[in-house]
């Protein structure tokens, strides 16, 4: 596969404790740095903008207000580009931002405009880093034009941009037929090739502060994936040379294929 989106949730790049991972950050722009040198183009739909803006303002929690998290997701998602754009180019790579709302869905117009651009940055040998524009819309309110989470908006992506394979990097080491946060004896699917009743009603909710769609936004991600007849790969963003691993052929993590 060529064309490849990556995801990675707030966990990956932030600590527990609120504060930025920036060995984690510099080491995704490594990996993916080096992945473009091998020849393959790279996309990234980054969380964090939330948690990096938390961290910026000194705030330990989400404000209560809606426009306030607004404001802290607009400062976040310029810092979270700022420490991108720095971390890229030292590896010798230019980045470009693309905030998308489910507009790109909706309307052929803006759909087009959209695979235009992603198409001219690659074209460019950019690296286009796409998050939801939290400015335009909003959680909870907005259903009609929020995807409402980064797992949905990275298989549009995916859609978007005609990419081969979609890896999605969270804090666990795949797709289990229990969460394995809550029982030791969960165990892991290897391949996945269709989403039914069954295999939803095995996903549950994120057990951590910070996920926010936990393995059902995933699976609902996966059902985009399959229709479009293409692959996901679900794995473990804690140790990101992981990437390496699974685009030489090793088979890591739940393939949806
Ligand atoms: P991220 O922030 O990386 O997107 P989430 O926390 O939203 O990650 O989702 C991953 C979490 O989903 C896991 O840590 C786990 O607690 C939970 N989970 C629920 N059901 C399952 C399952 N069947 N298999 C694996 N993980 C599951």
């Amino acid at each position: 596969s060529k064309r490849i989106v990556i995801k990675v949730g707030t966990s990956t790049i932030m600590y527990p404790n609120g504060a930025i991972n920036l060995q984690q950050m510099e080491k995704l722009s490594f990996v993916l740095s080096d992945l473009k040198n091998q020849g393959k183009e790279i996309i990234l739909v980054s969380s964090g903008a939330i948690g990096v803006g938390l961290a910026r303002m000194n705030l330990t929690e989400r404000p209560v207000t809606i426009p306030e998290q607004q404001a802290i997701a607009s400062i976040g998602q310029t810092e979270l580009m700022s420490l991108y754009s720095k971390f890229f180019y030292n590896y010798g790579h230019q980045v470009g931002q693309v905030l998308l709302t489910k507009d790109v869905t909706d309307f052929p117009v803006s759909r087009q405009n959209t695979v235009n651009t992603f198409e001219q940055l690659l074209l460019k040998h950019v690296i286009p880093i796409v998050n939801e524009n939290d400015t335009v819309s909003v959680e909870e309110l907005d259903h009609l034009t929020r995807f409402g989470d980064n797992d949905t908006l990275s298989a549009i992506v995916l859609e978007l941009t005609d990419a081969d394979l979609l890896i999605m990097l969270s804090d666990i080491d795949g797709f289990y037929d229990k969460n394995p946060m809550n029982y030791t004896d969960a165990s892991r699917f290897d391949t996945i090739s269709e989403i039914n009743d069954t295999i939803l009603s095995l996903a549950q909710d994120s057990s951590t502060k910070f996920g926010t769609g936990g393995m059902i936004t995933k699976l609902n991600a996966a059902q985009i994936v399959l229709g479009a007849q293409k692959q996901m790969i679900l794995a473990n963003g804690e140790d990101l040379s992981i990437l390496f691993r699974i685009l030489s052929g090793e088979k890591i993590g739940t393939l949806f294929s």
